[in-house]
């Protein structure tokens, strides 16, 4: 940019905060940033494809439902919005214990778009505008402040902070078998200025691949052939806020394919034209979610591999073919997909491909997803390295908040690892980097049982109402349900269990009798703890004690109702906190020494060389950053939990060295 000085710098238009990119991660953060009072602008390639779902048009999923329900509790929006488009839910994983239970809902891909426009053009102080942004503009002559934009058409924007969620589009080339051109994702074109510009400001990059299966025509689709899967007869909602899910009662099944020996023999054969296999795609993809080549490559033993046929909405034919992303070239794909019984007669819609792009290494980040060089540059979403909406949201809402907060002039919102897997994907990109697309795992988190999706409104929500994101009704329902919990918990540790009620508990529900005359004398709560009593046993007993508890959407007399969804959810988030007293108490004693360790002072005398055991990159990292506690010390990218660990025993070494030498 030419070098006047900021108080020079001419503008066409001004914006406290601008978003560009309307994803996933470009939505939450335009909305947190407008709803925080800020004057927003989103700028964003084509308007009419604001939100949309490049791959499958499904939410959630294992661990990345626990990304939504945080969301959601900060007061984002994506709960909502799956809430209200989504055509098939399920609660995953519940053969396992409540820390890893996940809602996925299978949404309407058009309605998602539509839905989130929708919310965003209601939204007081945000302007949305379709514009390519070829550049930004930087305080002269110290290059070390963001000053605003430059869009494509040769106009300037100012900002006092710029979000960047530009995702795959950043340099992005797609490939399909031999076949490669340049393109944001398929049908879009790639974001080739911007993507050099940002190579300009010295920040560090790495290239990344992503792929996408093909997409059929229903109507060519032997449907009694596949295994259907339905949905919840219940469906969890995704947001606290959201009392029964729009489709509750018109949910569609999804359909379970296997592919066969056939299959594996063609994609053998053709391995070679796949631009993963042929050196024409260098960079790396996701590990976890490899492409159907990778798959029968590094896995020559498994005979077969699941498939999910899903459907991309209601108004359309088009099903998702889960599990068959690949770059093979388009005759491959047709036959790779003919040799699926069923799908014998399948027409394509679309086909898979490959896509490579640029992204920034995120350990040019802090923790607020301002980078470090440039004040005011914010940036989340796929371009930090990251793969998935849910991941891309969360960060987007931060940055959104950060932004916000910075311009407002007031602290900055950093949630702790110990408190949401949101943390836990910021504190690993920005200390660790990332070599290929990072996806959220429930095992990345270090105390999962404390991060379980029913309770991440009381681990958030008052994170969400400082910030202004949470309204007076939102909050009001949160202390109400908060209230009902702790009565409910306190009803079921002091009520003693009678012999009627013994005999009661026995036989409601499971339709199995255990005798419970043990039992008798002993609190409700004890008897939560044995592992073969559930919750929904002592329903008919706390309804006659806690009638409030269970008549909020049901009419008075309809105590014999099955639990709403909401209700249920409670009951067992209660029943958790019951059952897994113990283990949850011993992990809130080890984040207590966590939290304190991570306090504990580093004395300004403290030698990083004469640890042994640091390496000599190590030492001279921590010697040159001098991080006053153990916590800023473990936030250096690169100083690892063992580093932390040895600085921690060395301090008592070298005081007893130091206090020994003083009495000599
Ligand atoms: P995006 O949703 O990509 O949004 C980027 C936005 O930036 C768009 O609105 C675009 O118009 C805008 N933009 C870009 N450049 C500019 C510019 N210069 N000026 C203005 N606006 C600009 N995730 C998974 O979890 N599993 C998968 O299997 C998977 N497969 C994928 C396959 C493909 C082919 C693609 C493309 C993505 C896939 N993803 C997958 C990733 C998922 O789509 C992304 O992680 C998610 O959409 C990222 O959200 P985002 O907000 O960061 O970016």
């Amino acid at each position: 940019m030419g070098p006047e000085p900021a108080h020079m710098q001419t503008f066409d238009e001004h914006f406290e905060v601008v978003v560009v990119g309307a994803g996933h991660a470009g939505c939450e953060a335009a909305m947190a940033s407008a709803r925080m009072g800020l004057k927003t602008a989103l700028y964003t390639l084509n308007v009419d494809l604001i939100a949309q779902m490049s791959c499958n048009p499904a939410i959630g999923g294992i661990a990345k439902g626990h990304l939504v329900r945080e969301v959601d509790a900060l007061g984002g929006i994506m709960g909502e919005i799956t809430d209200a488009v989504g055509i098939q839910f399920r609660l995953l994983n519940t053969s396992r214990g409540p820390a890893v239970w996940s809602p996925r809902a299978q949404c309407d891909k058009q309605a998602y778009r539509l839905k989130m426009r929708e919310v965003l053009e209601a939204q007081p102080n945000l302007k949305i505008k379709q514009a390519e942004v070829s550049d930004v503009i930087l305080e002269q002559p110290t290059s070390d402040r963001i000053t605003g934009i430059l869009l494509r058409d040769g106009r300037r924007v100012s900002a006092e902070a710029v979000i960047i969620t530009t995702g795959t589009f950043l340099n992005g080339l797609i490939h399909c078998g031999e076949q490669q051109y340049p393109a944001g994702r398929s049908g879009e074109p790639a974001a080739v200025l911007l993507g050099e510009a940002l190579k300009k400001l010295g920040l560090r990059g790495c290239r990344l691949k992503t792929g996408t299966p093909p997409r059929l025509d229903g109507r060519s689709i032997d449907w009694p052939r596949f295994e259907r899967q339905p949905g919840d007869i219940d469906p969890t909602p995704f947001s606290f806020r959201t009392k029964r899910v729009a489709h509750h009662d018109s949910q569609v099944p999804c359909y379970i394919a296997f592919t066969t020996e056939e299959t594996h023999r063609i994609i053998r054969e053709n391995v070679h034209r796949s631009p993963m296999y042929s050196g024409q795609i260098q960079s790396t993809g996701p590990r976890y979610c490899p492409s159907i080549e990778d798959k029968i490559v590094k896995f020559p033993e498994k005979l077969t591999h699941q498939l999910f046929l899903e459907p991309e909405g209601l108004n359309t034919h088009e099903i998702y073919v889960n599990g068959m992303s690949t770059s093979l070239p388009i005759d491959v794909q047709l036959a790779i997909l003919k040799s699926i019984p069923g799908l014998e007669s399948a027409e394509m819609m679309r086909p898979g491909y490959a896509i490579e792009y640029d992204s920034i290494d995120p350990t040019e980040l802090n923790r607020t997803l301002e980078t470090k060089k440039i004040a005011g540059l914010f940036l989340a979403g796929q371009i930090n390295g990251t793969s998935g909406y849910e991941e891309a949201a969360c960060q987007g809402l931060m940055a959104g908040i950060n932004a916000a907060l910075k311009v407002k002039r007031e602290p900055a919102l950093l949630l702790d690892r110990t408190e949401a897997y949101t943390a836990i994907l910021i504190d690993d990109l920005i200390s660790k980097g990332t070599n290929e697309p990072y996806r959220m795992f429930t095992s990345r988190a270090e105390f999962r049982l404390h991060l379980r999706i029913d309770n991440a409104d009381r681990r958030l929500t008052p994170h969400g109402r400082r910030v202004g994101l949470i309204s007076d009704d939102a909050w009001a329902d949160f202390e109400a349900k908060q209230d009902r919990m702790a009565r409910l918990k306190q009803l079921l540790e002091k009520t003693r269990v009678t012999n009627s009620m013994a005999e009661q508990i026995a036989v409601t529900e499971t339709e199995t009798t255990t005798d419970l005359s043990a039992a008798v004398g002993q609190s409700l709560a004890q008897l939560l703890k044995r592992p073969e009593i559930v919750i929904e046993q002592l329903a008919p007993i706390l309804r006659n004690v806690m009638p409030e508890f269970f008549e909020r959407d049901h009419p008075a007399n309809a105590a014999s109702l099955p639990l709403s969804s909401e209700v249920r959810n409670e009951l067992k988030s209660v029943e958790t906190e019951i059952k897994y007293a113990g283990y949850l108490d011993q992990q809130q004693r080890a984040i207590d020494r966590l939290k304190k360790a991570e306090q504990r002072r580093i004395p300004d005398w403290f030698d990083y060389r004469a640890v042994s055991g640091l390496s000599r990159e190590m030492q001279e990292k921590l010697g040159h950053v001098v991080p006053q506690t153990l916590g800023q010390a473990s936030r250096i990218p690169g100083v690892t939990p063992a580093a932390v660990s040895l600085i921690n025993v060395y301090i008592e070494i070298q005081a007893r060295r130091r206090e020994q030498a003083a009495t000599l």
